[in-house]
């Protein structure tokens, strides 16, 4: 089931991938042009423009990532690269893998590529916590658990940036209201559209739910399917992984648990 991240390794990893960004960054600003060095002391805001200039469809001052959006250091997402540069990178890797971009079929989907990972990245310009600030009081003193399930998601695994798909299942018990339901399936979105780890993915939305909504208790499980097991590696389809966040009264009283499971399973067979 659900294993507790090693917190010292994450922070030993973390701070290792700091150090190999800060060496890429410093490799990279040595062919920096004076006015791209200009742009980046500039900022996010700066940098987004200039990475699409005459592209009206694009805002030219979209707001910084949000603090709760951001896994990277200030300084990775002020060393983002252009649409153009994107681009080239699809290109580079479909001749790794053999193929000519050039060929009629071809020639259009580092473009294509670029604007998906918009979209199913696209978490890493959502403030979840945002979402959630709204709630509605008067539901006349209703403080019984709310359970939304079969929320589906699709994600990418970080380790290969191969697809994971399936459902999210969350409750929480309101003190200060409730929130609209389409929130939290907005939340699971924030941070399904990002590179992600199911456990990390979980952890997140029950921290989100639990900051911002301050409820009795939350619960959040994930099932899943992982793309990179069933395509690559032992290749197995249709294996399910489950994880599971219980905070609050579900952390503290395991009967809270089975009526949490109990709902989440009820009349699915
Ligand atoms: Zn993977």
């Amino acid at each position: 089931m659900y294993a507790k991240p090693d917190s010292t390794t994450m922070k030993a990893r973390v701070a290792k991938a700091g150090d190999a960004m800060d060496a890429a960054l410093k490799s990279l600003s040595y062919g920096m042009s004076d006015d791209e060095r200009r742009l980046s002391a500039v900022g996010l805001d700066g940098m987004r423009g200039a990475n699409d200039p005459g592209r009206p469809d694009i805002a030219p001052n979209i707001a910084p990532l949000p603090d709760s959006a951001q896994r990277v250091p200030n300084e990775v997402a002020l060393g983002r690269p252009s649409r153009q540069e994107a681009e080239a990178a699809v290109r580079t890797l479909l001749r790794w893998a053999g193929d000519d971009p050039t060929r009629e079929g071809l020639i259009d989907t580092p473009a294509r590529v670029v604007k998906a990972y918009e979209q199913i990245f696209g978490g890493y310009r959502t403030d979840a916590e945002v979402l959630l600030e709204r709630v509605f009081e008067e539901v006349e003193g209703y403080s019984d658990v709310v359970l939304v399930r079969d929320i589906p998601f699709y994600s990418h695994c970080e380790h290969h940036m191969v697809p994971f798909m399936g459902l999210a299942h969350i409750a929480y018990y309101p003190t200060k209201g409730v929130v609209g339901l389409s929130k939290l399936a907005r939340v699971v979105d924030a941070f399904a559209r990002r590179l992600q780890t199911q456990e990390t993915m979980t952890a997140q939305i029950a921290d989100t739910i639990e900051s911002i909504l301050q409820p009795r208790g939350c619960a959040v499980m994930i099932e899943a399917e992982h793309l990179c097991m069933a395509m690559r590696g032992v290749q197995k389809a249709g294996v399910s992984t489950i994880t599971t966040q219980f905070r609050g009264v579900y952390r503290d009283d395991a009967s809270e648990q089975v009526r949490f499971l109990t709902l989440v399973r009820n009349n699915k067979g």
